[in-house]
């Protein structure tokens, strides 16, 4: 059975790259009827934090990348790791080295000076050391001196390394503990991990880890190394460039099926469509589809994607998170309005869930001021008289209907010979603070009565005040 798994070190909230490989490796496992671990890589104590454990379920739980099996913690597997590293060094696999920091430094420094690449030069390869109290010693692996390392990648096609370019990396540092390298390998044996998915940035740990794999028998994965994703100005990927964590996405009002679409085209094509259903993801996902290339990321094409999901996911959701919005916002919005039709008129033109609850909210709130531009243009001297005729002829409707007020509305149209726009858009700017709403008629009477024509009033005041002065 297909296996693979997300790593994550909890050092930080989940990025929009991490966020990218649990996607793709999600898909793989959804595609093949597999099994998809999480593996929480905590253990660097110093750097991993409870508080980033959260923050990356949380980004995974928004967007719905639930896992088989796990979340595993390296920290409680510290005995199995020990297990290993000593198994190794029974088996001729690895040994204690107790080379000072002092030696390596000069080793190190004399390397550099002859333009050599820097490298553990083996000399406690061969002494049979054995751990001794009060003796600070770290455990190395037995690297292969000769061959190569050779695998495929399905993103990078065929790697080979050259065991004299690997040296005898350490497994376990002086106290015990287990290093990168030695406990990813653990559990990508232990937990049969057929495939691992990964950011490129640790293709060069690859021939190691196979190494080490090779060495306890296991079974080699597949491997797949994704590019990282770069800003748009070509660098990688960082705060400077704006949001990076998954979670800011949700906070600034975008729908997780847009992210997860706009996220599996960063690295990954299906001819040339760009919007893609869960479903379809699934269905079309390939490990050999995905690109060599780095994948810039872009904040308009995720809010073209976000918008086209705004208008395409059913109401009734795009309704939920509104309420879940203006609740968060303490936003009181139990009164007549016909909700699901406001969002509906609005959702057409709202890039994001924020944006709609933003244009929607002068439905639930009173505005304190005007759009000063708005403003500016229409409530002025010409705009007086036509509102006092519209204050009038509503105030005289039996109902309170777009029909109605349309009708209204015309004939003040004729009365002023002016056109439509020159008392529409006074209007609108009356009752929604600014100058875009859908069509006036409806704009009026989903606001309904008693607050449009209180409105209307105060931009008569409001005028009248501003000739005055
Ligand atoms: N814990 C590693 C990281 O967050 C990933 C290790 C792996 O995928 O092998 O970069």
């Amino acid at each position: 059975m297909i296996k693979t798994r997300f790593a994550p070190s909890p050092t930080g909230v989940l990025h929009v790259g991490g966020a990218r490989t649990a996607l793709f490796c999600w898909l793989f496992s959804r595609k093949t009827k597999g099994k998809f671990v999480l593996r929480i890589e905590d253990t660097d104590l110093e750097r991993s934090t409870p508080e980033s454990v959260q923050a990356i379920l949380d980004g995974m739980a928004w967007l719905g990348l639930d896992p088989d099996e796990g979340p595993y913690f390296q920290t409680r597997r510290f005995d199995r790791y020990r297990e290993v590293i000593a198994q190794l060094v029974d088996q001729g696999d690895a040994y204690y080295c107790e080379c000072s920091r002092e030696r390596l430094e000069v080793l190190r420094e004399k390397q550099m000076a002859n333009r050599q690449k820097p490298r553990y030069d083996g000399c406690c390869r061969e002494l049979g050391l054995h751990p001794e109290l009060g003796k600070p010693m770290v455990v190395r692996f037995k690297n292969p001196q000769h061959g190569v390392v050779s695998f495929h990648d399905h993103v990078k096609g065929a790697v080979s390394v050259a065991n004299q370019e690997l040296d005898d990396l350490v497994i376990a540092r002086s106290d015990g503990s287990p290093t990168y390298n030695l406990s990813v390998v653990v559990d990508d044996m232990d937990m049969d991990i057929t495939h691992v998915l990964r950011g490129d940035d640790h293709v060069n740990n690859t021939p190691r880890q196979i190494n080490i794999l090779r060495a306890l028998r296991a079974k080699i994965p597949e491997y797949a190394h994704v590019p990282m994703i770069l800003g748009d100005d070509g660098k990688r990927l960082s705060k400077r460039h704006g949001a990076v964590g998954v979670m800011e996405y949700f906070e600034a009002g975008y729908l997780p099926e847009a992210m997860l679409n706009y996220l599996v085209r960063l690295g990954w094509s299906h001819g040339d469509q760009e919007i893609f259903s869960l479903q379809e993801m699934i269905e079309y996902f390939s490990l050999d589809a995905l690109n060599n290339s780095a994948a810039s990321f872009n904040t308009e094409k995720l809010n073209w994607i976000n918008q086209q999901y705004m208008m395409s996911l059913p109401l009734n959701d795009i309704v939920a998170l509104v309420r879940q919005r203006l609740d968060r916002l303490g936003i009181d919005y139990d009164h007549e309005l016909d909700f699901a039709t406001v969002v509906d008129l609005y959702r057409q033109r709202s890039v994001t869930i924020n944006m709609l609850v933003d244009s929607i909210a002068y439905c639930f709130q009173e505005f304190d001021a005007y759009d000063a531009k708005a403003a500016a243009k229409v409530l002025k001297q010409p705009a007086l008289q036509p509102l006092q005729r519209a204050l009038e002829l509503f105030t005289g409707l039996q109902v309170w209907e777009a029909e109605s007020l349309h009708a209204a509305i015309e004939a003040i149209t004729e009365e002023f010979g002016i056109g439509m726009g020159k008392i529409g858009q006074p209007l609108r700017v009356a009752v929604t603070g600014g100058s875009f709403s859908p069509p006036i008629d409806q704009t009026l009477e989903l606001l309904g009565r008693e607050r449009s024509l209180a409105r209307i009033e105060r931009a008569i005041d409001y005028i009248s005040t501003t000739l005055t002065t």
